[in-house]
């Protein structure tokens, strides 16, 4: 079978992959939360259906190529159907989740498809400041743990621990989660777990916590065994004594945004051409096949970087 080759936005920049946000629900309530930019959009009742997820995903599979999609929210795992939307996808190249981990331990073993992915937001390993963070309730960091622990046992694999870097909250701790990742490594595995340090984005009334991730990255640069730039975003990951560092740098970053191979699928159902803006949606629910490609080459057409350098 020919390969489709994907589709390109007017700045050149080829569409890849989609992340689908599934729900605007949240069981915790993360001080710096972007809500996937769906902060200051009307909360509404009604989720995208399982339906519309499976048949975006086929259409463009099927017409535009897309072989990568990462699901987020909100968090996705408290879609009740989140086992049967897996399920009943196409095979795809690569598939992720982004979760808090609360519910991971239980669902985990629920969640059966060929190559998932889990992300796993864990911005520190001290309770307290686990609660200052997320609002969770004491003790929630070791189901936390256990959670991780149950995906890697049952090979959702790489798992990346997303941790967005807080000024004067966890700044402290990046090398206590290198520390932790290894201990990862050597029970599951080496490579198993990576982390992906990422650098807050600013939506407004949180500039107190920004710290400055370029900084960091230099140290990484200097002490790396190996550096590999990623496609998506040109992003930069460093081996560091044997655990991989991702590093995610989207804010003033021209080079990150003229990389981005992304398009969103907002919780209610509308293509979102980019995080930082919601200007620019296009409706996509209740259409036919040929409709949602139709809405899929508009949203292409109106995609511009939001930094432009
Ligand atoms: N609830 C899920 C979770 O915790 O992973 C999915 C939703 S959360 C919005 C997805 C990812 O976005 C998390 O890794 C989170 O750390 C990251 N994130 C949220 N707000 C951010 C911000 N202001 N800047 C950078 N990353 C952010």
């Amino acid at each position: 079978m020919t390969k489709l080759k994907p589709l390109k936005d007017p700045w050149g920049r080829e569409i890849r992959s989609l992340r689908i946000s599934l729900t605007q629900r949240c069981n915790l309530n993360c001080i710096y939360c972007h809500h996937e930019g769906e902060k200051h959009q009307k909360k509404q009742n009604q989720e995208i259906p399982l339906e519309m997820v499976v048949r975006i995903v086929e259409v463009l599979k099927g017409a535009a190529g897309i072989e990568r999609v990462k699901f987020s929210g909100g968090e996705p795992l408290l879609r009740e159907d989140l086992p049967d939307i897996l399920a009943r996808l196409p095979d795809l190249r690569d598939l992720s989740l982004t979760t808090n981990g609360v519910l991971l331990e239980e669902i985990a073993p629920l969640l059966h498809h060929q190559r998932l992915r889990i992300n796993v937001s864990l911005d520190t390993l001290k309770e307290d400041r686990y609660t200052r963070i997320t609002g969770a309730p004491p003790k929630m960091l070791s189901r936390i743990r256990s959670g991780i622990d149950k995906a890697c046992e049952l090979g959702f694999l790489p798992l990346k621990l997303n941790f967005v870097l807080l000024k004067g909250v966890n700044d402290d701790e990046i090398w206590d989660m290198v520390s932790y990742i290894r201990e990862l490594n050597e029970k599951w595995g080496e490579g198993s777990v990576i982390l992906q340090l990422i650098e807050l984005l600013d939506f407004g009334g949180i500039e107190g916590l920004r710290a400055d991730l370029k900084v960091i990255e230099e140290e990484l640069k200097a002490i790396s065994d190996a550096m590999r730039c990623r496609e998506m975003h040109h992003r930069r990951k460093y081996l560091i004594d044997g655990v991989e560092v991702e590093v995610v740098r989207p804010m003033d970053n021209s080079e990150f945004c003229a990389n981005c191979n992304r398009l969103r699928v907002t919780s209610d159902g509308k293509f979102k051409p980019c995080l930082l803006r919601d200007d620019n949606l296009v409706e996509i629910r209740d259409l036919t096949d040929e409709g949602i490609m139709d809405a899929f080459v508009r949203s292409l057409a109106l995609r511009e970087p939001f930094f432009k350098g």
